[in-house]
């Protein structure tokens, strides 16, 4: 059986993929603010670097697999904290693991969001790309919650297609799903959040298959890439969203 990572598995999608693979019979190993195998704050330096650490002392031969899944929804405040922990905990933790993954020619899968798909490789974008995390940080508390959580999910999936090619010549596929509107605490809040409630609402209304996405559907389709099944499949961004972003964008694929 295999050995996994996964980061933000307390709750939500992330608790779903923990479910999944270990009753398939994996070992998992979970980093989380608090209900985690590591405990760490993925939006600081420090946590990031625990979370390296603990998943290495606990994974010494290597990792089959990894999921950076913690992430903040729009809702949050400051809108930095959404930009440290969607974008610049996924990707450091990533690196960081790197080696371990090359050892078992393990998968990455990062939960992106059909939200990237909404906004431009404007200047957030950039800064992200750029590994300006201060700059970045200090450029988003000025905007909103949806270009922070957006763009964050935008840079992610940009990262992801400009790094797939190198880390499949190193035997590691590296892939996402974008899921859409998903009943989980984070959606919960937004739908709670005074300013961003009612657009939220209107959003899953508006689903073409009817109703929004349980974690469950998220997880199925990540541990399917993760598995054997998927030994193809490296720098794919799969929309898992009930039809919402061909609705969207028709054209654009
Ligand atoms: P959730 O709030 O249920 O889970 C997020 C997890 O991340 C929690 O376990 C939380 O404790 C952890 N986390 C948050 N901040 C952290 C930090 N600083 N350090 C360590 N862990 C931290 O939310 P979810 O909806 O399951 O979200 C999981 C992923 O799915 C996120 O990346 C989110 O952006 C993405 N996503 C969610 C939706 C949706 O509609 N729910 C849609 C698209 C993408």
């Amino acid at each position: 059986m295999g050995i996994y990572a996964l980061t933000g598995g307390a709750t939500g999608i992330g608790a779903a993929i923990k479910s999944q693979l270990r009753d398939a019979g994996h070992k998992v190993i979970v980093v989380d603010l608090v209900e985690g195998d590591v405990c760490a704050d993925l939006s600081e330096l420090a946590g990031r670097q625990k979370a390296i650490d603990g998943i290495r002392a606990l994974a010494p031969n290597g990792l089959d697999g990894f999921i950076p899944c913690a992430g903040l929804g729009p809702s949050v405040r400051p809108f930095s904290l959404i930009t440290k922990v969607n974008y610049f905990a996924a990707v450091t933790v990533t690196e960081g693991l790197l080696d371990l993954l090359v050892k078992r020619k393990g998968s990455v899968v990062m939960i992106s969001s059909n939200s990237a798909a909404m906004v431009g490789h404007d200047d957030y974008v950039e800064l992200l790309l750029a590994d300006k995390e201060a700059q970045a940080c200090e450029f988003v508390d000025g905007k909103d919650g949806h270009t922070a959580y957006a763009g964050s999910k935008h840079a992610l999936s940009c990262w992801l297609r400009r790094n797939a090619p190198d880390y499949a010549r190193q035997g590691v596929r590296i892939n996402a799903v974008a899921p859409g509107i998903i009943n989980t605490p984070l959606s919960d809040k937004v739908l709670a959040d005074k300013d961003l409630g009612q657009v939220m609402k209107d959003f899953g209304d508006s689903v073409p298959m009817g109703s929004i996405g349980k974690p469950e559907q998220i997880a199925d389709v990540v541990c399917f890439i993760l598995s054997s099944k998927a030994s193809f499949m490296a720098g794919s961004i799969v929309f898992v969203d009930g039809g919402h972003d061909a609705m969207l964008r028709p054209d654009q694929f």
